[in-house]
Protein backbone atom coordinates (compact mmCIF):
# COMPACT_ATOMS: atom_id res chain seq x y z
CA UNK A 1 0.00 0.00 0.00
CA UNK A 2 1.24 3.31 -0.99
CA UNK A 3 1.76 5.51 2.10
CA UNK A 4 -0.02 8.48 2.04
CA UNK A 5 -0.06 11.97 2.66
CA UNK A 6 -2.10 12.10 6.11
CA UNK A 7 -5.26 14.34 5.04
CA UNK A 8 -6.29 17.60 5.88
CA UNK A 9 -6.73 20.26 4.05
CA UNK A 10 -7.84 24.23 3.27
CA UNK A 11 -8.04 28.16 2.81
CA UNK A 12 -7.34 31.20 3.74
CA UNK A 13 -7.03 34.52 1.17
CA UNK A 14 -9.15 37.11 1.46
CA UNK A 15 -9.97 38.08 -2.45
CA UNK A 16 -7.12 37.63 -4.35
CA UNK A 17 -8.18 39.23 -8.09
CA UNK A 18 -9.88 36.25 -10.03
CA UNK A 19 -7.97 35.38 -13.33
CA UNK A 20 -10.37 34.62 -16.02
CA UNK A 21 -10.44 31.61 -17.88
CA UNK A 22 -13.67 32.62 -19.94
CA UNK A 23 -13.62 32.31 -23.43
CA UNK A 24 -16.15 33.77 -25.80
CA UNK A 25 -19.41 32.72 -25.07
CA UNK A 26 -20.63 29.32 -26.25
CA UNK A 27 -24.23 29.37 -25.23
CA UNK A 28 -26.67 29.86 -28.67
CA UNK A 29 -30.08 30.90 -28.36
CA UNK A 30 -30.03 30.60 -24.44
CA UNK A 31 -30.57 33.93 -21.97
CA UNK A 32 -27.16 35.46 -21.30
CA UNK A 33 -26.45 35.48 -17.65
CA UNK A 34 -23.45 37.78 -17.00
CA UNK A 35 -21.65 37.69 -13.87
CA UNK A 36 -20.92 40.67 -12.29
CA UNK A 37 -18.06 41.33 -10.64
CA UNK A 38 -19.85 41.19 -7.34
CA UNK A 39 -21.48 38.15 -8.22
CA UNK A 40 -18.26 36.38 -9.36
CA UNK A 41 -17.00 37.71 -5.66
CA UNK A 42 -19.65 36.58 -4.13
CA UNK A 43 -19.37 32.93 -5.66
CA UNK A 44 -15.59 32.82 -4.22
CA UNK A 45 -16.94 33.52 -0.85
CA UNK A 46 -19.24 31.00 -0.84
CA UNK A 47 -17.44 28.28 -2.75
CA UNK A 48 -14.43 28.61 0.16
CA UNK A 49 -16.78 28.21 2.83
CA UNK A 50 -18.45 25.53 1.52
CA UNK A 51 -15.27 24.00 0.81
CA UNK A 52 -14.19 24.57 4.75
CA UNK A 53 -17.41 23.28 5.86
CA UNK A 54 -16.77 20.10 3.81
CA UNK A 55 -13.44 19.62 5.62
CA UNK A 56 -14.75 19.47 8.91
CA UNK A 57 -17.35 16.87 8.13
CA UNK A 58 -15.23 14.55 5.19
CA UNK A 59 -11.69 13.01 5.12
CA UNK A 60 -10.39 14.18 1.86
CA UNK A 61 -8.12 11.99 -0.10
CA UNK A 62 -4.66 14.13 -0.32
CA UNK A 63 -1.84 13.09 -2.92
CA UNK A 64 0.22 15.90 -4.97
CA UNK A 65 0.22 13.89 -7.53
CA UNK A 66 -3.61 12.91 -8.18
CA UNK A 67 -4.26 16.38 -7.57
CA UNK A 68 -1.99 18.27 -9.65
CA UNK A 69 -3.06 16.11 -12.43
CA UNK A 70 -6.80 16.79 -11.69
CA UNK A 71 -6.14 20.87 -11.48
CA UNK A 72 -4.00 20.14 -14.86
CA UNK A 73 -7.55 18.34 -16.38
CA UNK A 74 -9.92 20.87 -14.47
CA UNK A 75 -8.38 24.28 -15.76
CA UNK A 76 -8.08 22.95 -19.28
CA UNK A 77 -11.30 22.38 -19.32
CA UNK A 78 -12.78 25.40 -17.60
CA UNK A 79 -10.40 27.36 -20.23
CA UNK A 80 -12.66 25.73 -22.83
CA UNK A 81 -15.62 26.21 -21.50
CA UNK A 82 -17.82 29.65 -20.53
CA UNK A 83 -16.61 29.13 -17.13
CA UNK A 84 -15.11 31.94 -15.08
CA UNK A 85 -13.11 30.20 -12.66
CA UNK A 86 -10.56 32.10 -10.15
CA UNK A 87 -8.15 29.81 -8.80
CA UNK A 88 -9.32 26.56 -8.81
CA UNK A 89 -9.41 24.45 -6.08
CA UNK A 90 -9.54 20.68 -6.57
CA UNK A 91 -10.77 17.73 -4.11
CA UNK A 92 -10.46 14.02 -4.81
CA UNK A 93 -13.22 12.53 -2.33
CA UNK A 94 -12.56 8.80 -0.64
CA UNK A 95 -15.94 7.39 -2.06
CA UNK A 96 -16.34 4.52 -4.63
CA UNK A 97 -19.33 6.00 -6.05
CA UNK A 98 -18.98 7.61 -9.58
CA UNK A 99 -20.01 11.25 -8.81
CA UNK A 100 -18.23 14.72 -9.77
CA UNK A 101 -19.04 18.56 -8.98
CA UNK A 102 -18.70 21.93 -9.68
CA UNK A 103 -19.62 24.64 -7.78
CA UNK A 104 -19.54 28.34 -9.16
CA UNK A 105 -16.24 30.20 -7.89
CA UNK A 106 -13.68 27.57 -8.46
CA UNK A 107 -13.95 24.22 -6.72
CA UNK A 108 -14.15 20.56 -8.33
CA UNK A 109 -14.79 17.55 -6.61
CA UNK A 110 -13.71 14.15 -8.04
CA UNK A 111 -15.30 10.55 -6.11
CA UNK A 112 -12.91 8.55 -6.80
CA UNK A 113 -15.28 6.45 -7.99
CA UNK A 114 -15.30 7.97 -11.17
CA UNK A 115 -11.89 7.91 -11.88
CA UNK A 116 -12.01 4.16 -10.91
CA UNK A 117 -14.86 3.51 -13.39
CA UNK A 118 -13.32 6.00 -16.46
CA UNK A 119 -11.11 3.71 -18.10
CA UNK A 120 -9.83 6.90 -20.17
CA UNK A 121 -9.12 10.41 -19.85
CA UNK A 122 -11.89 11.58 -21.85
CA UNK A 123 -14.33 9.89 -19.91
CA UNK A 124 -13.41 11.47 -16.45
CA UNK A 125 -13.08 14.76 -18.68
CA UNK A 126 -16.87 14.31 -20.46
CA UNK A 127 -18.02 14.18 -16.70
CA UNK A 128 -16.31 17.18 -15.52
CA UNK A 129 -17.21 18.97 -18.87
CA UNK A 130 -21.20 18.07 -18.02
CA UNK A 131 -20.47 19.75 -14.37
CA UNK A 132 -19.12 22.37 -15.65
CA UNK A 133 -22.14 23.22 -18.59
CA UNK A 134 -24.19 23.38 -14.97
CA UNK A 135 -22.00 25.88 -13.87
CA UNK A 136 -21.34 28.41 -16.71
CA UNK A 137 -25.68 27.99 -17.42
CA UNK A 138 -26.23 29.02 -14.07
CA UNK A 139 -28.81 26.19 -13.34
CA UNK A 140 -28.11 26.37 -9.63
CA UNK A 141 -28.88 30.08 -9.60
CA UNK A 142 -31.79 29.70 -11.91
CA UNK A 143 -33.27 26.62 -10.03
CA UNK A 144 -32.96 28.97 -7.03
CA UNK A 145 -34.89 31.85 -8.53
CA UNK A 146 -37.69 29.22 -9.64
CA UNK A 147 -38.29 27.45 -6.01
CA UNK A 148 -36.93 30.47 -3.77
CA UNK A 149 -34.00 28.56 -2.38
CA UNK A 150 -31.02 29.73 -1.68
CA UNK A 151 -27.78 28.57 -2.88
CA UNK A 152 -26.51 27.86 0.61
CA UNK A 153 -29.25 25.44 0.17
CA UNK A 154 -28.44 23.89 -2.47
CA UNK A 155 -24.54 24.19 -0.88
CA UNK A 156 -25.66 22.33 2.32
CA UNK A 157 -27.54 19.68 0.67
CA UNK A 158 -24.60 18.71 -1.52
CA UNK A 159 -22.11 18.52 1.84
CA UNK A 160 -24.56 16.71 3.37
CA UNK A 161 -24.70 14.21 0.48
CA UNK A 162 -21.25 14.29 0.57
CA UNK A 163 -20.26 13.49 4.38
CA UNK A 164 -22.76 10.77 4.18
CA UNK A 165 -20.77 9.32 1.54
CA UNK A 166 -17.52 9.74 3.36
CA UNK A 167 -16.17 6.61 4.59
CA UNK A 168 -14.63 9.13 7.13
CA UNK A 169 -17.50 10.78 7.95
CA UNK A 170 -19.59 9.18 11.80
CA UNK A 171 -22.73 7.31 11.42
CA UNK A 172 -24.77 9.72 14.24
CA UNK A 173 -23.69 12.47 11.60
CA UNK A 174 -25.35 10.44 8.43
CA UNK A 175 -28.04 9.72 10.62
CA UNK A 176 -29.16 13.60 11.62
CA UNK A 177 -28.12 14.22 8.02
CA UNK A 178 -30.61 11.93 6.26
CA UNK A 179 -33.71 14.48 6.18
CA UNK A 180 -31.26 16.72 4.69
CA UNK A 181 -30.24 13.88 2.19
CA UNK A 182 -33.98 13.38 1.23
CA UNK A 183 -33.67 17.17 -0.01
CA UNK A 184 -30.00 16.85 -1.65
CA UNK A 185 -32.12 14.64 -4.48
CA UNK A 186 -35.04 17.44 -5.00
CA UNK A 187 -32.61 20.18 -4.44
CA UNK A 188 -29.58 18.30 -7.09
CA UNK A 189 -32.20 16.71 -9.66
CA UNK A 190 -31.87 18.88 -12.18
CA UNK A 191 -34.78 19.36 -15.17
CA UNK A 192 -34.58 17.79 -18.40
CA UNK A 193 -34.01 20.72 -19.93
CA UNK A 194 -30.88 21.20 -17.45
CA UNK A 195 -29.56 18.36 -18.38
CA UNK A 196 -29.94 18.45 -21.95
CA UNK A 197 -28.19 22.26 -21.72
CA UNK A 198 -25.06 20.51 -19.82
CA UNK A 199 -24.81 17.76 -22.16
CA UNK A 200 -24.72 19.86 -25.35
CA UNK A 201 -21.95 22.62 -23.80
CA UNK A 202 -20.44 19.78 -21.98
CA UNK A 203 -19.67 18.51 -25.38
CA UNK A 204 -18.44 21.32 -27.00
CA UNK A 205 -16.04 21.85 -24.25
CA UNK A 206 -14.94 18.48 -24.08
CA UNK A 207 -13.74 19.05 -28.10
CA UNK A 208 -12.82 22.46 -27.97
CA UNK A 209 -10.42 20.89 -25.12
CA UNK A 210 -9.00 18.01 -27.76
CA UNK A 211 -11.10 14.98 -26.48
CA UNK A 212 -13.18 12.71 -28.60
CA UNK A 213 -16.87 13.27 -28.35
CA UNK A 214 -17.80 9.75 -28.36
CA UNK A 215 -16.45 9.52 -24.56
CA UNK A 216 -19.65 11.12 -23.67
CA UNK A 217 -22.68 8.34 -24.96
CA UNK A 218 -19.98 5.75 -24.09
CA UNK A 219 -19.91 6.46 -20.45
CA UNK A 220 -23.30 7.07 -20.56
CA UNK A 221 -24.23 3.62 -21.76
CA UNK A 222 -21.90 2.32 -19.30
CA UNK A 223 -23.26 3.79 -16.46
CA UNK A 224 -26.62 2.95 -17.39
CA UNK A 225 -26.25 -0.56 -18.17
CA UNK A 226 -24.16 -0.70 -14.66
CA UNK A 227 -27.40 0.51 -13.25
CA UNK A 228 -29.62 -1.48 -15.04
CA UNK A 229 -27.44 -4.73 -14.82
CA UNK A 230 -25.76 -4.52 -11.11
CA UNK A 231 -28.34 -2.67 -9.64
CA UNK A 232 -25.60 -0.16 -8.36
CA UNK A 233 -27.26 3.21 -8.82
CA UNK A 234 -23.75 5.74 -9.88
CA UNK A 235 -24.84 8.82 -7.91
CA UNK A 236 -24.30 10.48 -11.21
CA UNK A 237 -26.97 9.40 -12.38
CA UNK A 238 -29.34 10.07 -9.12
CA UNK A 239 -28.64 13.57 -9.83
CA UNK A 240 -28.28 13.26 -13.25
CA UNK A 241 -30.57 10.98 -14.84
CA UNK A 242 -29.66 9.35 -17.71
CA UNK A 243 -32.67 8.48 -20.45
CA UNK A 244 -32.34 6.70 -23.70
CA UNK A 245 -32.98 9.77 -24.86
CA UNK A 246 -30.07 11.57 -23.75
CA UNK A 247 -27.52 8.29 -24.85
CA UNK A 248 -29.28 8.78 -28.10
CA UNK A 249 -28.84 13.08 -28.41
CA UNK A 250 -25.57 12.66 -27.24
CA UNK A 251 -24.53 9.67 -29.60
CA UNK A 252 -25.98 11.85 -32.58
CA UNK A 253 -24.15 15.06 -31.40
CA UNK A 254 -20.53 13.60 -31.01
CA UNK A 255 -21.04 12.25 -34.85
CA UNK A 256 -21.37 15.30 -35.73
CA UNK A 257 -17.57 16.84 -34.62
CA UNK A 258 -15.47 15.64 -37.66
CA UNK A 259 -12.17 15.94 -35.76
CA UNK A 260 -12.16 13.17 -32.99
CA UNK A 261 -10.04 14.13 -30.66
CA UNK A 262 -8.56 11.39 -28.15
CA UNK A 263 -9.35 9.68 -25.60
CA UNK A 264 -6.25 9.00 -23.29
CA UNK A 265 -3.25 9.85 -22.17
CA UNK A 266 -0.38 8.33 -20.55
CA UNK A 267 -1.18 10.63 -17.58
CA UNK A 268 -4.04 9.49 -17.11
CA UNK A 269 -3.35 5.80 -16.84
CA UNK A 270 -0.46 6.52 -14.96
CA UNK A 271 -2.35 8.59 -12.26
CA UNK A 272 -5.27 5.91 -12.50
CA UNK A 273 -2.56 3.23 -11.78
CA UNK A 274 -1.65 5.24 -9.01
CA UNK A 275 -4.87 5.82 -7.67
CA UNK A 276 -6.25 2.52 -7.64
CA UNK A 277 -2.86 1.37 -5.40
CA UNK A 278 -3.89 3.90 -3.05
CA UNK A 279 -7.67 2.54 -3.17
CA UNK A 280 -6.04 -0.65 -2.52
CA UNK A 281 -7.88 -1.80 -5.50
CA UNK A 282 -6.42 -4.29 -6.78
CA UNK A 283 -8.06 -4.62 -10.45
CA UNK A 284 -6.20 -7.68 -11.56
CA UNK A 285 -3.01 -6.14 -11.18
CA UNK A 286 -2.06 -9.44 -9.24
CA UNK A 287 2.28 -9.30 -9.86
CA UNK A 288 1.59 -12.40 -12.12
CA UNK A 289 -0.59 -11.25 -14.04
CA UNK A 290 1.05 -7.62 -14.54
CA UNK A 291 4.35 -9.56 -15.35
CA UNK A 292 2.63 -11.31 -18.49
CA UNK A 293 1.45 -8.26 -19.35
CA UNK A 294 4.76 -6.98 -19.69
CA UNK A 295 6.24 -9.90 -21.01
CA UNK A 296 3.72 -9.52 -24.30
CA UNK A 297 4.53 -5.51 -24.47
CA UNK A 298 7.34 -4.65 -22.54
CA UNK A 299 7.07 -0.83 -22.72
CA UNK A 300 3.36 -1.02 -21.71
CA UNK A 301 4.39 1.99 -18.64
CA UNK A 302 1.16 1.94 -16.69
CA UNK A 303 1.40 -1.51 -15.95
CA UNK A 304 4.99 -1.36 -15.22
CA UNK A 305 4.18 1.27 -12.68
CA UNK A 306 0.91 -0.86 -11.67
CA UNK A 307 3.79 -3.86 -11.12
CA UNK A 308 6.44 -1.57 -9.25
CA UNK A 309 3.05 -0.75 -7.07
CA UNK A 310 1.82 -4.30 -6.33
CA UNK A 311 5.27 -5.38 -5.26
CA UNK A 312 5.22 -2.58 -2.78
CA UNK A 313 1.96 -3.76 -1.51
CA UNK A 314 4.23 -7.15 -0.61
CA UNK A 315 6.97 -5.30 0.66
CA UNK A 316 9.14 -6.98 -2.02
CA UNK A 317 11.07 -3.75 -1.94
CA UNK A 318 14.26 -5.01 -4.18
CA UNK A 319 11.82 -6.10 -7.38
CA UNK A 320 9.88 -3.03 -6.67
CA UNK A 321 13.46 -0.93 -7.03
CA UNK A 322 14.10 -3.69 -10.51
CA UNK A 323 10.85 -1.94 -11.57
CA UNK A 324 11.21 1.33 -11.05
CA UNK A 325 14.87 1.30 -12.57
CA UNK A 326 13.97 0.08 -15.72
CA UNK A 327 11.08 2.88 -15.76
CA UNK A 328 13.44 5.39 -15.15
CA UNK A 329 16.42 4.30 -17.11
CA UNK A 330 14.03 4.67 -20.08
CA UNK A 331 12.12 8.02 -19.17
CA UNK A 332 14.04 9.64 -16.32
CA UNK A 333 12.66 12.92 -16.43
CA UNK A 334 8.88 11.67 -15.37
CA UNK A 335 7.61 13.00 -12.20
CA UNK A 336 5.45 9.97 -11.96
CA UNK A 337 8.47 7.61 -11.69
CA UNK A 338 10.39 9.69 -9.52
CA UNK A 339 7.93 9.91 -7.29
CA UNK A 340 7.09 6.54 -7.34
CA UNK A 341 11.18 5.96 -6.33
CA UNK A 342 10.75 7.78 -3.55
CA UNK A 343 7.34 6.12 -2.13
CA UNK A 344 9.42 3.14 -1.94
CA UNK A 345 12.30 4.94 -0.16
CA UNK A 346 10.00 6.00 1.84
CA UNK A 347 7.82 3.35 2.20
CA UNK A 348 11.52 1.05 3.94
CA UNK A 349 11.92 4.09 5.75
CA UNK A 350 14.84 5.46 3.66
CA UNK A 351 13.92 9.28 3.82
CA UNK A 352 17.51 10.15 3.30
CA UNK A 353 17.43 8.27 0.05
CA UNK A 354 14.19 9.88 -1.45
CA UNK A 355 15.94 13.22 -0.35
CA UNK A 356 18.39 12.87 -2.96
CA UNK A 357 16.40 11.93 -5.67
CA UNK A 358 14.10 14.37 -5.33
CA UNK A 359 16.66 17.07 -5.08
CA UNK A 360 18.28 16.01 -8.42
CA UNK A 361 15.07 15.56 -9.73
CA UNK A 362 14.00 19.31 -8.83
CA UNK A 363 17.29 20.92 -10.06
CA UNK A 364 15.91 19.87 -13.75
CA UNK A 365 12.12 20.64 -13.02
CA UNK A 366 12.06 23.21 -9.93
CA UNK A 367 8.28 24.31 -10.57
CA UNK A 368 6.99 20.88 -9.71
CA UNK A 369 4.67 21.03 -6.93
CA UNK A 370 4.34 17.33 -6.45
CA UNK A 371 8.59 17.07 -6.53
CA UNK A 372 8.33 20.12 -3.68
CA UNK A 373 5.87 18.48 -1.56
CA UNK A 374 7.68 14.97 -1.55
CA UNK A 375 10.97 16.68 -1.27
CA UNK A 376 9.88 18.88 2.09
CA UNK A 377 8.13 15.54 3.28
CA UNK A 378 11.37 13.79 2.79
CA UNK A 379 13.23 16.38 4.61
CA UNK A 380 11.41 16.65 7.29
CA UNK A 381 11.47 13.03 7.90
CA UNK A 382 14.63 13.37 7.64
CA UNK A 383 14.76 15.59 10.75
CA UNK A 384 16.32 18.49 8.23
CA UNK A 385 13.12 20.76 8.55
CA UNK A 386 14.99 23.64 8.13
CA UNK A 387 15.75 22.12 4.48
CA UNK A 388 12.26 21.23 4.05
CA UNK A 389 11.14 25.50 4.56
CA UNK A 390 13.17 25.83 0.85
CA UNK A 391 10.48 24.29 -0.32
CA UNK A 392 6.99 25.23 1.67
CA UNK A 393 7.71 28.82 2.13
CA UNK A 394 7.29 29.38 -1.15
CA UNK A 395 4.05 26.84 -1.59
CA UNK A 396 2.42 28.63 1.36
CA UNK A 397 2.55 31.49 -1.28
CA UNK A 398 1.36 30.59 -4.15
CA UNK A 399 -0.71 27.80 -2.84
CA UNK A 400 -2.00 29.79 0.51
CA UNK A 401 -5.48 27.42 0.19
CA UNK A 402 -3.74 24.11 0.44
CA UNK A 403 -4.02 23.18 3.81
CA UNK A 404 -1.20 20.18 3.49
CA UNK A 405 0.98 22.62 2.72
CA UNK A 406 0.39 24.29 5.99
CA UNK A 407 0.35 21.30 7.41
CA UNK A 408 3.56 20.42 6.60
CA UNK A 409 4.86 24.18 7.61
CA UNK A 410 4.15 23.24 10.77
CA UNK A 411 6.38 20.34 11.49
CA UNK A 412 8.75 21.98 9.63
CA UNK A 413 8.63 24.99 12.43
CA UNK A 414 8.10 22.88 15.03
CA UNK A 415 11.43 20.86 14.23
CA UNK A 416 13.02 24.55 14.02
CA UNK A 417 11.69 25.04 17.51
CA UNK A 418 10.25 28.25 15.74
CA UNK A 419 6.87 28.68 18.26
CA UNK A 420 5.99 32.05 16.10
CA UNK A 421 6.38 29.91 12.87
CA UNK A 422 3.46 27.42 14.09
CA UNK A 423 1.47 29.21 15.37
CA UNK A 424 1.25 31.33 11.79
CA UNK A 425 1.20 27.86 10.26
CA UNK A 426 -1.27 26.29 12.61
CA UNK A 427 -3.67 29.56 12.34
CA UNK A 428 -4.14 29.17 8.63
CA UNK A 429 -4.39 25.24 8.35
CA UNK A 430 -7.10 25.72 11.29
CA UNK A 431 -8.91 28.39 9.63
CA UNK A 432 -9.04 26.14 6.01
CA UNK A 433 -10.15 23.27 8.58
CA UNK A 434 -13.00 25.13 9.19
CA UNK A 435 -11.76 26.06 12.93
CA UNK A 436 -12.04 29.90 12.45
CA UNK A 437 -11.76 30.72 16.76
CA UNK A 438 -9.03 28.45 16.99
CA UNK A 439 -7.05 29.91 14.23
CA UNK A 440 -8.07 33.62 15.63
CA UNK A 441 -6.58 32.66 19.13
CA UNK A 442 -3.37 31.05 17.51
CA UNK A 443 -2.57 34.62 15.97
CA UNK A 444 -3.46 36.24 19.35
CA UNK A 445 -0.47 33.97 20.92
CA UNK A 446 0.95 35.11 17.31
CA UNK A 447 0.97 39.19 18.03
CA UNK A 448 2.06 38.23 21.66
CA UNK A 449 5.17 36.84 20.79
CA UNK A 450 5.82 39.12 17.69
CA UNK A 451 5.67 42.21 19.83
CA UNK A 452 9.43 43.20 18.87
CA UNK A 453 8.90 43.18 15.84
CA UNK A 454 7.08 46.01 14.64
CA UNK A 455 6.46 44.96 11.02
CA UNK A 456 5.69 41.61 11.47
CA UNK A 457 3.42 41.98 14.57
CA UNK A 458 1.45 44.55 12.01
CA UNK A 459 1.12 41.48 9.57
CA UNK A 460 -0.28 39.08 11.41
CA UNK A 461 -2.59 41.80 12.78
CA UNK A 462 -3.76 42.28 9.47
CA UNK A 463 -4.42 38.44 9.07
CA UNK A 464 -6.16 38.30 11.82
CA UNK A 465 -8.52 41.19 11.03
CA UNK A 466 -9.33 39.29 7.89
CA UNK A 467 -9.56 36.15 9.17
CA UNK A 468 -12.15 37.77 11.16
CA UNK A 469 -14.06 39.36 8.86
CA UNK A 470 -15.08 36.50 6.93
CA UNK A 471 -16.17 34.57 10.22
CA UNK A 472 -18.63 37.53 10.81
CA UNK A 473 -19.74 37.21 7.43
CA UNK A 474 -20.48 33.66 7.54
CA UNK A 475 -22.12 33.87 10.56
CA UNK A 476 -24.70 36.24 9.41
ZN1 LIG B 1 -26.17 17.15 -14.87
Amino acid sequence: MLRQFSLLLLAALLISTPKSYATESTTENLPNFESSRADEIADYQLSRQFLRQLRVSTALRYDPLLINYLENLSYRLAFHSAVTMPNLQLILIPDRRINAFAVAGGVIGVNEGLILYAENESELAAVLGHELGHISQHHYARSQENSGKSTMLYLGALLASIAIASVNSDAGLALGMSAQAAMVQDQLAHSRQHEREADRIGMKTLVSAGFNPEAVPNFFSKMEKQARYVGLMPDFLLTHPISQERIADSTLRARQYKEKGRDNSLEYQLIRARLLAIMNQKDGHQVTALRQQLHDNPDNQPARLSLVFALMDKEDFASARTEIAVLLAKYPQRVDYIIASADIDLAENKPALALKTLQEALLLNPDSVSLSLYAARAATLNQQGKLSLIWLEPLSHSRQEDPIVWQALIEAYQQQLDGLGVLRARAEYEFLLGKGEKALKDLDQAIVMAKNNYSLMAKIEQRRADIQEIIALEKK
